[in-house]
């Protein structure tokens, strides 16, 4: 097939943990042809849910992309993580997608995880199209979950297909096709073919007036977006499937709507229809606006680049997988064209990286070397060595730094040892690696006590990390139990003079250095040193040496607990010397002692992360879970209603969350179940610090 921008769809699944999204990918590359077999989730055997890990945890946490055609489109299917202990991940792919498939089940709806991840699309500004799977489980409600959608959600769900028939087999009137509103026929399926032979028929008279009511809904939707529908409907002029479909499909690039359709996954019913949506009505790179990044060369100029393959190359690293021939970086090229055996700039690292081979991870084929990729397309690089997830790649000769993925701070930490000293390089070569591929990760090895930190998103996503440190890499590693990663700042702006005044091997030594300190949330989390020193002021030596000791300063421990310095902003106004006993030696010292100063006068505080959780329970158990929540001295943000289900929403210090899946599980019987995110870091309270000793 001729390669046309238009034809490309890079959409990815999201869905709440069981709702069936590996089963609908599993579908979809059985009928796209890719494979022949269809793989189920239960066995083990599919295609995106690669790792032991997800296998073993039966929740998808490492995102790749599976390229597979259909009809007249190319797809990309890039594989979105489930869990909100993964946030960064979902973040991650939604930056580098045109459009997503929201997969709900019909029985669940809309759950906790779905609402975040929404929300995330919602600021990515990302269309949707909805799929409404499980048509067949005891239970299911097509209707409920629509309106959960609007009301939940916020959202404009706008039925394109509504089912026949409702739940499982054993019931009057269960689950056995979809009607599609727009083509005004009914679809069934047959089983025997898992879904891929559909029987296309007329609508059955005794289901005529319930089509005729979803029709009459999504046609007074589609109106409010589109002057033309409306115009036609006044004049009631008969309104075609072709131009249905094209309005629908603006509406949904606008955002203005979310078409919704239906199935049973399991049963190969209606994915047929969500990959002909996904065609219709969700954005090729061609309809999106021009990425924006800045010229690194001068770095307040904003170049924009567009989806044409003439202009020149850009590209993000969205992705970092393990494979056999070296690591494959997996890049969302944003403009111009890609080469196998060429070079392509890092702006960040000041380097070319060499890009040795190029890669499509083909269903069918399993995968398949390309000569080039061009701008809309996502593809697997293999040759750089030191690029990182978030990563610009561009043409050498026409830098450009595109806006990195911002990642959260770490918030919990945990030391790992080998057993014996031969595992030590092996141990640090997996520890590079998966930094490498997961940029929310850390490890810092600490050479005095041979121990290596390792920090991470939540509790969870650190068992993730040291099961693969024992089992897929086979590592012998002793592994200490998580901590709360603190940090450290001040408490108010100050400013104070650092001095140096004193003998050295017998020579005076003798400077001044007077710095501001101030609390600074902008920086995301790290400390800032600026000099604001006049200009000549100084001896070009002497503001280089105090310079450089600010900043390693700024790199060390805090004054409490030695934990890393955060929020913090360092100016460096001026200095003093003297004719004869000033040296860099000197500046370095009264640089130190300024900083030591600041430090105490700003009044150093302790500050620990805060954790965002999302509990649903059932009813019964709402009592205990507050109470126990209360306890740990969370604070209930909100709770809400929802039929049998109560959600809660609290903020509470990752210091009394650790263990919290257990003590959930054994409140609610097992039937309540939470996310939680890292949300900020504020400061600890007094009997926190004390116990650094403060
Ligand atoms: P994921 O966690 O979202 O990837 O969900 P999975 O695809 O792993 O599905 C979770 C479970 O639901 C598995 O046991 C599937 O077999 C089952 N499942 C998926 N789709 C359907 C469906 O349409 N009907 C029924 N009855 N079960 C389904």
């Amino acid at each position: 097939m001729a390669r046309n921008l238009n034809n490309i769809r890079n959409i990815g699944i999201i869905a709440h943990i069981d709702a069936g999204k590996t089963t609908v990918t599993e579908r979809m590359l059985f009928l796209s042809g890719a494979k022949h077999r269809v793989g189920k989730v239960d066995e083990g055997t599919t295609e995106t849910d690669s790792d032991v890990e997800e296998q073993e945890r039966g929740i998808t946490i490492y995102s790749a992309c599976v390229t597979f055609p259909w009809k007249d489109v190319i797809v990309n299917l890039l594989d979105t993580p489930g869990h909100v202990d993964f946030t960064a991940e979902v973040e991650r792919c939604l930056r580098v997608l045109d459009g997503v498939v929201v997969v709900f089940s019909a029985r669940e709806g809309v759950e906790a995880q779905s609402e975040t991840v929404w929300r995330q699309a919602d600021k990515y500004h990302v269309p949707r199209i909805v799929f409404i799977n499980k048509m067949d489980r005891e239970g299911a409600d097509f209707e409920a979950v629509y309106r959960e959608i609007e009301r939940r959600l916020s959202g404009t769900p706008i039925a394109v297909q509504v089912p026949v028939g409702q739940g499982p087999q054993h019931v009057a009137d269960p689950f056995r096709g979809v009607i599609d509103l727009i083509a005004w026929k009914m679809r069934t399926f047959s089983r025997e073919s898992e879904g891929k032979e559909v029987i296309e028929t007329d609508i059955p008279e005794n289901l005529v007036d319930y089509a005729t009511l979803w029709r009459e809904s999504m046609l007074e939707r589609l109106y409010n977006c589109s002057d033309e529908l409306m115009e036609l409907a006044l004049q009631e002029e008969p309104i075609g499937p072709d131009l249905i479909r094209r309005e629908l499909r603006r509406a949904t690039l606008h955002r203005q709507v979310h078409p919704v359709l239906c199935g049973s996954a399991l049963h190969g019913i209606g994915v047929q229809s969500v990959l002909d949506a996904a065609g219709w009505y969700l954005p090729s790179p061609a309809d999106l606006p021009p990425v924006a990044g800045i010229d690194p060369t001068q770095t307040d100029m904003t170049i924009k680049r567009s989806a044409d393959p003439a202009q020149p190359f850009s590209g993000l690293v969205f992705k970092v997988l393990p494979a056999k021939t070296g690591d494959l970086y997996w890049v969302r090229i944003y403009s111009g064209e890609l080469k196998a055996n060429s070079r392509a700039y890092n702006p960040r690292l000041d380097k070319k990286e060499n890009i040795a081979q190029l890669w499509h991870i083909h269903a069918a084929k399993k995968e398949q070397q390309v000569p080039k990729a061009e701008a809309g397309d996502i593809v697997g690089v293999i040759g750089p060595r030191e690029s990182i997830t978030g990563d610009t790649l561009c043409d050498p000769k026409n830098p450009i730094l595109l806006e990195s993925i911002r990642f959260p701070e770490t918030v919990i930490a945990m030391a790992i040892e080998p057993e014996t000293s031969s595992e030590r390089k092996k141990l640090a070569d997996v520890l590079e690696m998966l930094k490498r591929q997961d940029p929310t990760f850390q490890a810092i090895e600490n050479v005095d006590t041979g121990q290596t930190l390792i920090s991470g998103m939540g509790e969870l996503h650190l068992e993730v990390i040291k099961h693969r440190l024992l089992r897929d890499f086979s590592l012998n590693v002793k592994v200490h139990k998580p901590r709360v990663s603190y940090r450290e700042t001040i408490a108010e702006a100050a400013e104070v003079t650092g001095e140096c005044h004193r003998q050295h091997a017998g020579q005076a030594l003798f400077a001044k250095v007077t710095i501001a300190v101030e609390p600074w949330e902008e920086t995301g989390g790290g400390v800032v040193v600026i000099n604001r020193c006049p200009p000549g002021s100084l001896d070009e030596l002497y503001l280089t040496a105090a310079l450089e000791t600010l900043r390693a300063r700024a790199e060390g421990g805090g004054m409490i607990g030695g934990f890393p310095l955060s929020r913090l902003r360092v100016t460096l106004l001026g200095g003093q010397t003297h004719e004869q006993h000033s040296s860099e030696m000197a500046f370095r010292i009264a640089a130190d002692d300024a900083f030591t100063r600041g430090l105490k006068e700003g009044g150093p505080i302790v500050l620990e992360p805060v954790m965002r959780l999302e509990i649903a329970t059932p009813d019964e158990f709402l009592g205990d879970i507050v109470g126990d929540l209360q306890q740990r001295r969370a604070i209930i943000v909100r709770t809400e209603n929802r039929e049998v289900m109560s959600v809660i929403e609290a903020h509470a210090p990752l210091r009394e969350l650790f263990g919290y899946s257990s003590a959930i599980r054994s409140l609610s019987q097992g039937r309540a179940s939470f996310t939680m995110e890292p949300l900020k870091y504020s400061a600890a309270p007094q009997e926190v610090a004390q116990g650094f000793g403060l």
